[in-house]
């Protein structure tokens, strides 16, 4: 969920808006994205969105923000190109303007001057930003490592940054997500002997799963598929779609009759065909699981096939990746994964990149941004041991939600909002309260009991008996009695209640609520949600 804010005097520029991925998930919310209310107050200073790379968790929250503040958005062709897609399912593509920039494009926009510098990354077409600002430059990396040989595009450009360097840097705002990780972290080439054995070894079906998004993991299955010669069949609609569009645009590279339709690929031998497919996650529904789990359409593993998981196991997947492999060996496939063979590397800077990045651009104040705060505070610790003249005096910790001030004086954290995150709906798209989910974890965690009471419109006078249900409230059921306690309890407060209390409907409710609470948390030890409701006849 990356979003920054950087304000000068009355202008503000936002660089990414992603989503995330909440550990919310059994609320019924998978998809969660900032919460934009905190630009409210800028509404008017607001002047562009700034994207680094098309990485979801940097761009997939674009529609929403633009939604509440339709500002140019500047990015990469590629970047751009993926953000169309996403603008395009919400009818939103008409109502805005998207600026494509270059590597070494430099943008004014008011008080910022900006330069694109190219990114070495897991995706293509990525950028870290040169902020020119009136009191100096910030560095944004955004995500990177320092690739000297990437499959496709070039290297990072350190020439430009070293530059910057030369210039005087004010803030290095840096990538901290791999800041535990020690070396260099290697480059994407560094898969492709691992990939040769296996597409030299491998006598049956091949099926790699990997990000959609990481494109230069493609281009070396699509060379090595056409080398050894096999097929490429694509399966799964986010992988289809980004194989389409760095097509496209010339990034991916793919031989002719390289690529095959599901149907011709059936009709080749077993050795001839290599399936690049989605749900590397053991996501449900992407191609990887339906395929594993005979509810793919026409395809599904067989004894003999090989599957090859080429992407690192995101933190809190462990459990259906596990189900995944569990899938997989049930039907007699072989599996090769990264703790097996070298068939991923991280798109992220390790500790050693991380030294090259500082000393190249040496700033003045280094603030470490993405990861959580233990990789935030092991990046400051490896700096301060590792590069000359960093200290805590000039390395920032900041978390989510902090306004971090820089000027004459220093820099410091002046102020902090509360942020809480927005879910999304993944069926509708839309946004679901953050009310709604706290209520359904309440829910989820204590159940529900229910109260009913009917009174006399006209004399206030209650009609027949208090209702009261419930429902998975651990330790009650139908048969133990609460029910009738429950009612009585209630009937014996009413009846020592004021007609005047009565009458005043808000009132009445909430002293229903309070009454029910009392005797629910004396007869049971957990918190099930109350809700009342007054009938009026
Ligand atoms: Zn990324």
């Amino acid at each position: 969920m990356n979003c920054m804010g950087i304000r000068y005097g009355d202008e503000m520029i936002v660089v990414d808006a992603g989503m995330g991925f909440p550990e919310e998930t059994p609320f019924g919310v998978d998809i969660s994205i900032p919460n934009f209310d905190f630009l409210e107050e800028y509404r008017d200073d607001l002047t562009a969105i700034i994207l680094t790379h098309g990485h979801e968790d940097h761009v997939g929250a674009l529609a929403y923000i633009l939604k509440k503040f339709n500002v140019p958005v500047y990015g990469s062709r590629f970047t751009l190109a993926l953000a169309e897609k996403r603008l395009e399912e919400f009818r939103m593509l008409e109502d805005v303007l998207l600026h494509r920039v270059k590597a070494n494009d430099v943008i004014d926009i008011g008080n910022f001057k900006i330069e694109f510098i190219h990114a070495s990354h897991s995706l293509v077409d990525c950028f870290s930003l040169a902020i020119r600002t009136p009191i100096g430059t910030l560095i944004h990396t955004g995500d990177y490592k320092i690739d000297d040989t990437p499959v496709i595009g070039l290297p990072y450009d350190l020439k430009t940054l070293r530059r910057y360097g030369d210039e005087g840097v004010l803030a290095l705002l840096a990538d901290s997500t791999n800041a535990t990780v020690p070396g260099r972290t290697p480059s994407e080439q560094a898969v492709i002997p691992a990939f040769r054995e296996i597409f030299e070894e491998t006598p049956g079906r091949l099926f790699v799963s990997t990000f959609s998004s990481s494109m230069h993991r493609l281009q070396i299955i699509f060379d090595l598929a056409h080398e050894y010669g096999r097929k490429v069949c694509v399966l799964g609609r986010s992988m289809v779609k980004n194989v389409e569009i760095a097509e496209d645009q010339g990034l991916l590279k793919i031989g002719q009759g390289t690529m095959v339709s599901m149907g011709d690929a059936r009709a080749l031998q077993d050795d001839a065909i290599c399936y690049l497919a989605t749900g590397s996650q053991g996501e449900a529904r992407a191609a990887l699981w339906n395929i594993a789990t005979s509810t793919y359409k026409g395809l599904e593993i067989e004894k003999g096939d090989t599957v090859v998981l080429s992407a690192r196991i995101i933190p809190g997947n462990e459990k259906s990746i596990s189900r995944l492999i569990g899938h997989l060996y049930k039907r007699g496939a072989n599996i090769i994964e990264e703790k097996r063979r070298l068939v991923h590397v991280s798109g992220h800077a390790s500790q050693e990149d991380i030294k090259i990045m500082v000393e190249t651009s040496r700033p003045k104040y280094l603030v470490p941004i993405h990861g959580e705060y233990r990789m935030l505070f092991r990046h400051k610790e490896y700096v301060k041991n590792h590069v000359a003249g960093y200290s805590d005096d000039n390395i920032v910790l900041i978390e989510n939600g902090d306004v971090l001030e820089l000027d004459e004086f220093g820099a410091r954290v002046v102020d902090k909002h509360e942020l809480h995150k927005t879910f999304i709906d993944e069926e509708s798209m839309g946004e679901i309260e953050y009310d709604v989910v706290r209520e359904r974890k309440k829910l989820a965690y204590g159940g529900a009991i229910s109260l009913v009471v009917t009174i006399d419109k006209a004399t206030h006078q209650i009609k027949g008996e208090p209702q009261i249900t419930f429902q998975g409230v651990a330790g009650l059921d139908s048969t133990n009695g609460f029910a009738s306690d429950a009612r009585q309890a209630i009937s014996e407060a009413i009846a020592e209640m004021k007609t005047a209390q009565i009458a005043d409907k808000t009132v009445f409710k909430e002293n229903l609520r309070i009454h029910l609470k009392r005797f629910v948390q004396k007869e049971i030890r957990t918190k099930p949600v109350i809700v009342t409701t007054i009938v009026e006849v």
